[in-house]
């Protein structure tokens, strides 16, 4: 019997990467995802889409962005040599925007109105709004009460771009009760209105469809790298809170040889709540309408998770991971807030880069990494810029601290 490849194999029909991912949602919901999953197969497959992605990828958002060999990052530490992907540099400087755009472009073809999501941070809900302004849609982003205070800039930037954010009270009015928010918000008036998840996590067809419009990142990347060194790289790193932009970059090399690496973050202690390595820590659950590895406590409610990086502090990892991790093509590494801090400082001084402090905890387990392979190359996404940080870390980790 022929074997299909790895991308035409995963997930199956219902949404399956081996027993991870599927759908276990409201009646409502399934129906409005199974009509999705029927546009994105054949929409998505055509060739005015197709085209019509790869136009804005050029045009607006400014891909392919470059891959960059770190030279004085490599030769600081004296190991192996150390390449960035850089999605810093594609618009609104971080790799979401990738799958927003695919999203959006997939909401048009269908002919809605309006596109609705929920966000933590912001920075979902801002390359959402982004999204939205370009097709000419309305947008609505559903945002805790607690992060609508946190995350002030975000809000202001959504605004700006024309977008309305709800703010959520339900509940402890953080993420989760925004997920629900925003699903209600959808299902009330599904006709006009797409949701749009901002991970590869979520029922089927989300984590097929966002890994999908990420792997550009991972197509450009092994194009980039062979083209420059003739080879492929031995290793692949990136950071994982859902896992989008991992996903993005592991789905070109899941069948080279190449290890790949999803960086989860190690926060500030091993305990309950100190972290939220997911890989790492934690078991087989459900969460959000899909099966995974959570961080759970016995009753399966979702434990608290903590990271320096607020776009890692999700208590579970998308199907796709759990499946590549189950099986041993991925390794489940880690860094710290420390080390993540120490990598944000390092890429700063050495190459001019500022990092997301996200992307900043890839860049330090490729420091260690480097380190302890001398004779490898080590390509890492380098998911956002850290414009968004720089008062947080100046504030919290003066740089006198770190010379
Ligand atoms: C949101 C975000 C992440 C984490 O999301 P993934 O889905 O795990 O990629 C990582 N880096 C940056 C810059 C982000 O904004």
């Amino acid at each position: 019997m022929q074997v299909k490849p790895y991308l035409r194999q995963f997930p199956d029909k219902d949404g399956f990467f081996g027993r991870f991912g599927g759908s276990d949602v409201p009646p409502d919901i399934a129906r409005e995802c199974e009509r999705i999953r029927e546009a994105y197969l054949t929409i998505g497959n055509s060739y005015d889409f197709v085209t019509q992605l790869r136009d804005i990828r050029k045009h607006f958002q400014g891909r392919p962005t470059p891959v960059y060999y770190a030279k004085r990052l490599t030769e600081t530490i004296g190991g192996g040599r150390i390449y960035l992907k850089r999605e810093d540099l594609n618009h609104t400087g971080a790799h979401k925007l990738n799958h927003c755009m695919g999203e959006g472009l997939l909401a048009s073809y269908l002919g809605k109105r309006k596109l609705i999501a929920e966000t933590g941070a912001g920075q979902h809900g801002v390359a959402l709004a982004t999204a939205a302004a370009y097709f000419g849609m309305e947008c609505e982003i559903h945002m805790g009460a607690v992060d609508i205070i946190k995350e002030h800039p975000n809000v202001v930037r959504m605004e700006i771009l024309g977008a309305k954010v709800v703010p959520v009270t339900r509940g402890q009015g953080t993420l989760k009760d925004a997920v629900d928010s925003a699903f209600d918000a959808w299902v009330a008036d599904p006709e006009a209105s797409l949701y749009a998840i901002g991970s590869v996590v979520g029922p089927h067809p989300f984590p097929m469809m966002v890994r999908d419009f990420q792997s550009v990142v991972g197509f450009e990347a092994k194009d980039q790298f062979v083209e420059m060194m003739g080879v492929l790289p031995d290793n692949v790193v990136a950071c994982c809170g859902g896992g989008s932009n991992s996903m993005g970059i592991f789905a070109a090399f899941i069948e080279d040889p190449c290890e790949l690496h999803a960086v989860e973050p190690l926060g500030r202690g091993s305990g309950v709540g100190e972290h939220a390595a997911s890989l790492m820590y934690g078991h087989e659950g459900d969460i959000h309408g899909f099966h995974t590895v959570v961080l759970a406590d016995e009753d399966g409610a979702p434990s608290p998770v903590y990271s320096i990086a607020s776009g890692l502090d999700y208590p579970g990892v998308g199907p796709e991971h759990a499946y590549l991790h189950s099986i041993d093509r991925t390794i489940a590494g880690g860094a710290t807030d420390e080390e993540a801090v120490r990598a944000f400082y390092a890429l700063s001084r050495l190459e001019g880069i500022i990092p997301a402090l996200e992307s900043a905890h890839a860049v330090a387990y490729a420091m260690e990494l480097a380190k302890q392979r001398p004779y490898e190359s080590i390509l890492v996404n380098l998911s956002g810029r850290g414009d968004k940080d720089v008062d947080f870390v100046y504030e919290n980790y003066p740089p006198a601290q770190y010379a």
